[in-house]
C-alpha cells in the first residue's frame, strides 16, 4: 500500500497528565472568554460611534408627489379630528341632560300616578283643576325631553358629518402614499443594501484574520486569544452582521444559509477525509515508528480512555493477554527486560524496577522479538 509520506501532526497544544497543567488551562479557556467579551464590549463601541449605523428618520412621507398637498390635506385631517373631539364631548354632555331629563319626567309621572290613585275613584277627575294642573306639568317636561332628544340628534348629524370628512381625507392621503410606496420601497432596499455593505466591509477583514488565525495558530502558545478572537469574530458575525442582511423577500437569508451549510459540510467532510489518511499513513508505519512519533501524554490520555493510542479504536484493557492492538498492531504492553514485570510499553520507566526502556525501544517494539523472547 503506497501512502504519501507520514508527518507527525503539527505539536497541538499538548495535553498533559500533569494536574496543575489542567488548571493551568482551564484558566486559560477563561482568559480567552474575558479576551473575547472585552473584544465584543470594544467592537460594539466602535459601532455605536460610527456615524453611518445612526437611524435615520425618512418616512413615506419624503416621497409622495405633491408634498405640499399631502401637507395641507394632514393639516384638514387634523382639523377635522379636533373638531370631531370638540363635537364628542357636546354629544356626551347633551346624553347626559337627556338622561337626567327623563328620570325627571319618570319620577313626575310616578309621583302622579301614585297621587290619582289614592284619590276616590268616584270624583269626576277630567274636570278636576288639580288633575288639569298637573297634567300639563307632564307635558311640559315630556316637551323638555323630546326638544333634548331633536338637539341630540342634531349633534349626532353633526358627528356623522365629520367623520365622513375625516375619511374622505384619509382615502387622500392613502392614494398619494400608494404612489409612493414604489419609491419609498426602493429606497429602503438600498438604503438597506447600503447598511449591510458597511457593516461587511467592517466586519468581513475581520472575519477573515479570525479564519486565517484560527487555521495557522491554534496549536500554538496563543491559542487562547486565538480562541477569543474566534468567538469575537461568532459574534460579530451573528450580532452584527446577519440580522443586517438584505432581506429580498427570503431569497438572500435562505441563499446564505445554503452557502454556509454546504461550506460547513464541506469543510467537515474534509477534515474527516485527512483524518483517515492520517490514520491510513500511520498505521502503515512499523509499531515502533508510531511509538517514537506519538506524544508521550496523549497516548496515555488515550489509554486511560481505553483507546488504541494508533488507531483510536476502543479496546479492552482490562484483558491482561492484551499486548498488541488487533486493528493497527501497535505494541501495547510489554515484559521488562530486567525483571519481566508486564507493563506499558508507552511507559518511559519500568515501574517496578525502574529500569529505562528508551534505549531498548527497537528491541522491545518489535513484536518478533518479543514474541521470541517469552
Ligand atoms: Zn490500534
Ligand atoms: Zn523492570
Amino acid at each position: 500500500m503506497t501512502t504519501k509520506a507520514y508527518t507527525k501532526p503539527k505539536p497541538a497544544k499538548t495535553k498533559s497528565g500533569r494536574q496543575p497543567e489542567k488548571w493551568f488551562r482551564i484558566f486559560l479557556w477563561i482568559v480567552s472568554f474575558i479576551f473575547a467579551g472585552f473584544l465584543i464590549g470594544l467592537g460594539s463601541k466602535v459601532v455605536a460611534d460610527l456615524p453611518m449605523f445612526t437611524t435615520n428618520e425618512t418616512t413615506i412621507e419624503d416621497f409622495v408627489a405633491d408634498h405640499s398637498a399631502y401637507k395641507k390635506l394632514q393639516s384638514e385631517r387634523d382639523d377635522a379630528e379636533n373638531q370631531k373631539l370638540g363635537i364628542d364631548h357636546e354629544w356626551e354632555q347633551k346624553n347626559h341632560e337627556l338622561i337626567t331629563q327623563q328620570d325627571t319626567y319618570a319620577n313626575a309621572r310616578e309621583s302622579f300616578d301614585n297621587w290619582l290613585a289614592t284619590r276616590s275613584v268616584t270624583e269626576q277627575s277630567d274636570q278636576n283643576p288639580e288633575v288639569i294642573k298637573r297634567t300639563g306639568e307632564l307635558d311640559t317636561l315630556k316637551a323638555q325631553e323630546s326638544k333634548l332628544k331633536h338637539e341630540l340628534e342634531a349633534i349626532e348629524k353633526r358627528q356623522l358629518d365629520r367623520r365622513h370628512t375625516i375619511e374622505n381625507i384619509e382615502n387622500q392621503i392613502s392614494m398619494m402614499e400608494a404612489d409612493a410606496m414604489n419609491d419609498y420601497n426602493k429606497y429602503l432596499n438600498r438604503t438597506e443594501f447600503t447598511v449591510f455593505m458597511y457593516r461587511l466591509v467592517i466586519t468581513l477583514p475581520l472575519l477573515i484574520l479570525a479564519w486565517f488565525l484560527f487555521r495557522r495558530y491554534r496549536h500554538t502558545n496563543a491559542w487562547p486569544f486565538v480562541w477569543g478572537f474566534g468567538f469575537f469574530a461568532t459574534f460579530v458575525f451573528f450580532v452584527e452582521l446577519v440580522p443586517y442582511l438584505p432581506n429580498y423577500g427570503g431569497y438572500v437569508r435562505y441563499g446564505v444559509g445554503i452557502i454556509m451549510t454546504v461550506f460547513i459540510g464541506k469543510y467537515a467532510i474534509g477534515a474527516m477525509n485527512a483524518y483517515l489518511e492520517r490514520k491510513r499513513a500511520e498505521e502503515a508505519l512499523s509499531s515502533s515508528e508510531r511509538q517514537s512519533q506519538m506524544d508521550y501524554d496523549e497516548a496515555h490520555a488515550k489509554i486511560a480512555r481505553s483507546i488504541c493510542p494508533s488507531c483510536e479504536r476502543t479496546l479492552d484493557f482490562g484483558n491482561t493477554d492484551l499486548d498488541f492492538c488487533p486493528h493497527c498492531g501497535i505494541h501495547l504492553f510489554e515484559h521488562c527486560s530486567n525483571c519481566q514485570t508486564r507493563k506499558s510499553a508507552f511507559n518511559h520507566y519500568c515501574f517496578k524496577c525502574g529500569l529505562a526502556t528508551k534505549d531498548l525501544t527497537s528491541q522491545m517494539f518489535d513484536p518478533a522479538v518479543a514474541s521470541t523472547k517469552n
